[in-house]
């Protein structure tokens, strides 16, 4: 009885297509680098990637205009991948440091981290304008800044 179960199983994967994803090309390019760089010029065609599942930890946004400058996402970072800017009262992230742990953006009280889908982030360069995030705009967790004569959340009156 398990012989004929163990046949079935194996002659239905015979007609099944192969669960791998041929990513980012058929065959493993020498350079992705090179590779990317000639998708982005529309020389060459890339496999889409798999979509990512919920939950998952790319590369960070940083919702800059309305950071607090509470400085708890620099403290809790295990691999000061988080610099602080005194004059600014503002961060930036090295995403070459990033180890994606999150916990700066769990630990953030005003939800202006986020982790984002974005996976492809290889570079010769790690102080790149890619992998070094300064502002990435207004996120939609964000809870929005107190403006003067506002509370936090709310849009400021119009003017009278
Ligand atoms: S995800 Fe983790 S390692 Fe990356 S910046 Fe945040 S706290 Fe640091
Ligand atoms: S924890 Fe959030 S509000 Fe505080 S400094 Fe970091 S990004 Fe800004």
């Amino acid at each position: 009885m398990k012989m004929f179960e163990a046949a079935r199983t194996i002659l239905k994967q015979l007609f099944l297509s192969p669960a791998t994803n041929k990513f980012p090309a058929k065959y493993a390019p020498a350079s992705t680098i090179r590779f990317l760089d000639s998708v982005a010029k529309g020389e060459l065609q890339m496999i889409a990637p798999v979509t990512v599942p919920s939950g998952f930890r790319g590369k960070i946004a940083y919702d800059r205009e309305n950071c607090s400058g509470c400085q708890q996402c620099y403290k809790v970072c295990p691999t000061q991948a988080i610099e602080w800017l005194p004059e600014e009262k503002k961060i930036k992230v090295f995403i070459s440091r990033c180890c994606f742990c999150a916990q700066c953006v769990e630990v953030c009280p005003v939800n202006t981290l986020a982790m984002t889908e974005e996976f492809l982030l290889s570079s010769y360069d790690k102080f790149s304008d890619e992998l070094v995030v300064v502002d990435s705009g207004e996120l939609p967790g964000s809870k929005k800044r107190k403006k003067a004569g506002t509370e936090a959340g709310e849009e400021p009156a119009p003017p009278s």
